[in-house]
């Protein structure tokens, strides 16, 4: 047995599947995880010692590559001072002033622990702020796991979320209204029936959680309008694209401001972090400023923003952006010549350093568009990809991360390696 066969049969003893998110395990590629060791740049080390070019990043956050020294340094500095003390800190108006900025819509920040909270806090934020209790959210679009945002769609755009998981009261689902992305129809539709009763539209504006899909011309433009149209807010959930697609996140590379805006994932550069933002006016509901509670005893560790305050003054260095263009550029043109070549049902999703291959031959705009993708040809894909040394996000509807440590060996190796499984995906 292998170090992290064993590795996972002790850890499923203690934890709930063996994995501390579901996201980790490998059972949608009808494997196991490998249980990781260290990580240097674009490389991550499993606990044998075999080493992988690594896309997943830590599910976003490691834009820089694992272990920048920079990133340490800080790290360090701020651990001999202390790791959390309950009450400010410099570090924390720091980091909030680069994020603000950093995003045009956002005048003030709340930091948190996570992107779950971030969009929980979020939510309520907009439900305090408008008086309005239901929530629009898109299907296929993951905000973490709060009560409100873990609801599927019901058959039809209209119809009224039912649970998503158990425990998830119904009456909490029923408040949130689900609707496919890439749909003004579907939204309009539901304003009409739910009139005065929408306190928000939450959604990625690119997503990643369903695969990389990109919003069509004017479907951000359209959500803008209908949602001041009706006193409702719009809520980008930037958790994964903040930082990540320009560094004003989306809304800066597709010219949109949001009232709320939710970050994570690189603002803690690799720590725990979250946060929620947006206009003074609508931030000053926020406790104790004004009445939406909303608390936390790690909020604003000083660990995490010593980490993401390095992080983000790396990402404001000239040409940071478009170095991670050319890279996912390279990725893509590569991919899709491979495909071409060996004609497989399959095309590349990507906006900047975001990035699925869909295994389907047709396009893909929204949740159900990507359901048809084949699932056991992305598995044989996977699979042949990490016997390469590619370590991909171990399902089809997830986003690669390309990061700034990848160098043209890797991205080569990635290309030859991506060949060599789609040929065996033909077969
Ligand atoms: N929002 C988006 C867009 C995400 O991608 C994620 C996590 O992947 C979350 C929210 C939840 O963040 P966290 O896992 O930090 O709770």
């Amino acid at each position: 047995m292998s170090r992290s066969k064993e590795a996972f049969k002790q850890a499923k003893e203690v934890i709930p599947g063996g994995v501390n998110s579901p996201a980790r395990a490998f059972a949608a590629v009808d494997s196991d995880p490998l249980f990781i060791e260290k990580g240097t740049g674009a490389l991550i080390y499993d606990i044998e010692g075999n080493e992988y070019i690594d896309y997943v990043g830590s599910w976003g956050p490691m834009i820089l590559g694992y272990n920048h020294p920079q990133v340490i340094e800080s790290l360090q500095q701020q651990l001999m001072k202390g790791t959390s003390f309950g009450a400010p800190t410099e570090v924390e108006t720091e980091l909030a002033k680069l994020v603000i900025g950093a995003v045009d819509s956002i005048d003030q920040v709340r930091m948190v622990n996570s992107g779950t909270e971030a969009t929980m806090s979020a939510l309520r934020l907009a439900r305090g702020y408008t008086g309005k209790d239901k929530i629009i959210k898109l299907k296929g679009c993951y905000h973490g796991h709060g009560d409100s945002l873990l609801v599927e769609a019901g058959s039809g755009v209209t119809t009224l979320g039912i649970s998503g998981s158990p425990g998830v009261p119904d009456e909490i689902a029923e408040e949130t209204i689900v609707a496919p992305y890439n749909n003004l129809e579907a939204i309009e539709e539901i304003y009409n029936t739910y009139q005065g009763q929408i306190a928000a539209v939450i959604l990625e504006p690119v997503t990643g959680n369903m695969g990389v899909i990109r919003p069509q011309v004017g479907y951000l433009e359209g959500l803008r309008e209908i949602t001041a149209t009706n006193n409702s807010l719009l809520i980008f959930d930037e958790v994964m694209t903040g930082f990540r697609l320009a560094y004003g996140g989306a809304q800066e590379l597709y010219e949109i401001e949001p009232d709320i805006t939710t970050l994570g994932k690189i603002i803690g550069g690799g720590l725990p972090v979250g946060a929620y933002g947006g206009k003074k006016e609508i931030m000053e509901y926020v406790a104790p400023a004004g009445p939406v509670y909303q608390a936390g005893t790690l909020s604003g560790n000083p660990l995490a923003m010593a980490a993401g305050i390095e992080t983000l003054k790396l990402l404001q260095q000239p040409g940071v952006y478009s170095m991670l263009e050319e890279k996912a550029a390279k990725l893509e043109k590569g991919f899709k010549d491979n495909i071409k070549q060996l004609e497989v049902a399959a095309d590349v999703s990507r906006v900047g350093s975001m990035f699925s291959i869909f295994f389907t031959d047709k396009q893909v705009i929204d949740y159900k568009t990507a359901k048809e993708s084949d699932t056991d040809a992305f598995t044989t894909y996977f699979k042949q990809m990490l016997a390469a040394g590619i370590y991909l996000p171990p399902s089809q509807f997830e986003s690669n991360f390309v990061s700034l440590a990848h160098v043209e060996a890797d991205l080569d190796a990635t290309i030859e390696a991506n060949y060599n499984a789609l040929a065996k995906v033909k077969k």
